[in-house]
């Protein structure tokens, strides 16, 4: 196919959920991808905050090849090694004691919200309830949930009840009955919020589509009291935010602050679909046989895949990298000159730089000059390159902007 049947075909053939510019890319290596016309780009976005290592890492896809040819998929009916090694590196290098794999980072948030209702309902036992956390009447009692103004938690409906945009929200309703949003950085509106109804309260560290907001460490520790006050359980949604993402292995490291769920996705397998949640024994041991199921979740192919990235991504030389060349990019945006730039926040290489104006345009801009950006919200740039991009490739992306922002 060439360029125009491959957009003629996109037309004709998919779902329209997207608006995807004339551009389409063939190759990856590195930090660059390469479109059909033989157009370089430099990657500022990593295929939205995914591809931890690049594209084409040489190590990546020798593992990723090797195991294609050897076994790819058999069914969690049957016991497979690689999910049990990637389970061990994450409980190993976390708060965690056990490990659910599933498939993208709403299908983690989804599973987080059935554990954590599973976890309440447990719970509820223990204080006399009739069954499975029911009152008097036989209904449940402790199943609300707790979310916050700009959160991203996904797109399938039990996710979508979480996520806070009405414009997601509003051609889906009625979606999930009791969850209640918060003010994100505003302990106070949590406190207003949280009752023993509350199963959980899930939260982004630091917020990524919403327009990267990083929380502060007082309202991520005020969460766990509350949480604590409350038999709630805290989830850290890291879909975005974790894994090397913030110059931290996981981004809550950088608040003191410890979860007792956490949802992983985008980075995991460099690229490969995978989601993963980590939980605490005490949330582990209210699940049973049954309870929930994925057909190819954990499968070797992807969990090899993963173990490479994290195996690369976990090393302290290489997180220490990510936070210095995070910090220089940061300082770069800031000293630009620009009538446009209203401010620039983040952690680590997951940057926001807000504008005055909307962000679309600029993307575009950029992209016709060969550096890929993607927008969070209306008017945020984030960026979000692969961990592995050097200073040199952070100066060449920046001359870039420089040249489009005006
Ligand atoms: N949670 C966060 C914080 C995200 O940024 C995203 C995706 O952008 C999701 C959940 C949903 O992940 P997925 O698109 O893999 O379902």
């Amino acid at each position: 196919m060439n360029k125009e049947e491959v957009i003629q075909g996109e037309k004709q053939y998919l779902v329209h959920t997207y608006n995807r510019p004339p551009v389409v890319f063939e190759r990856g290596e590195g930090v660059y991808l390469y479109d059909t016309e033989g157009n370089k780009y430099l990657d500022f976005m990593a295929g939205i905050a995914v591809n931890a290592l690049g594209h084409g890492d040489a190590e990546w896809t020798a593992a990723v090849t090797t195991q294609a040819g050897q076994l790819t998929h058999v069914s969690n009916l049957y016991h497979t090694e690689a999910h049990v090694q990637l389970a061990r590196r994450l409980v190993e290098n976390s708060f965690a004691d056990r490990v659910f794999f599933c498939n993208s980072g709403s299908e983690a948030n989804e599973t987080a919200v059935k554990f954590a209702r599973k976890w309440a309902g447990a719970r509820g036992e223990e204080r006399g309830e009739k069954s499975e956390g029911r009152g008097a009447r036989g209904e449940r009692t402790k199943t609300r949930l707790v979310s916050f103004s700009h959160a991203f938690h996904g797109r399938t409906l039990g996710a979508l009840s979480l996520t806070h945009k009405q414009k997601y929200r509003e051609p889906f309703e009625p979606l999930l009955p009791g969850v209640v949003f918060a003010e994100f950085n505003d302990l106070a509106s949590a406190q207003a919020v949280m009752s023993d109804e509350v199963c959980a309260v899930i939260v982004e560290p630091v917020q990524g589509e919403g327009g990267i907001h990083p929380a502060t460490p007082e309202f991520l520790q005020g969460l766990r009291q509350l949480c604590d006050r409350h038999q709630a359980v805290l989830i850290f949604d890291e879909v975005q935010c974790g894994l090397g993402r913030t110059g931290h292995l996981w981004a809550h490291e950088a608040f003191g602050v410890v979860p007792d769920i956490m949802t992983l996705a985008k980075p995991l397998a460099g690229g490969l679909p995978i989601g993963a949640v980590l939980v605490t024994e005490a949330v582990a041991s209210a699940i049973e046989p049954g309870d929930h199921g994925s057909t190819f979740a954990g499968g070797p192919l992807v969990c090899t895949a993963a173990q490479v990235v994290f195996d690369r991504v976990s090393q302290p030389e290489f997180l220490q990298t990510v936070e210095e060349n995070g910090a220089y990019l940061q300082h770069r945006l800031k000293t630009m000159e620009s009538e446009q730039i209203m401010a620039v926040r983040g952690l680590g290489l997951m940057i926001g730089l807000e504008l005055k104006t909307a962000a679309a345009p600029l993307v575009a801009a950029a992209r016709d000059k060969g550096l890929m950006l993607v927008a969070a919200g209306d008017n945020v740039i984030r960026f979000v390159p692969p961990l592995i991009i050097t200073r040199e490739q952070i100066d060449e992306g920046v001359e870039i902007l420089e040249e489009v922002i005006g």
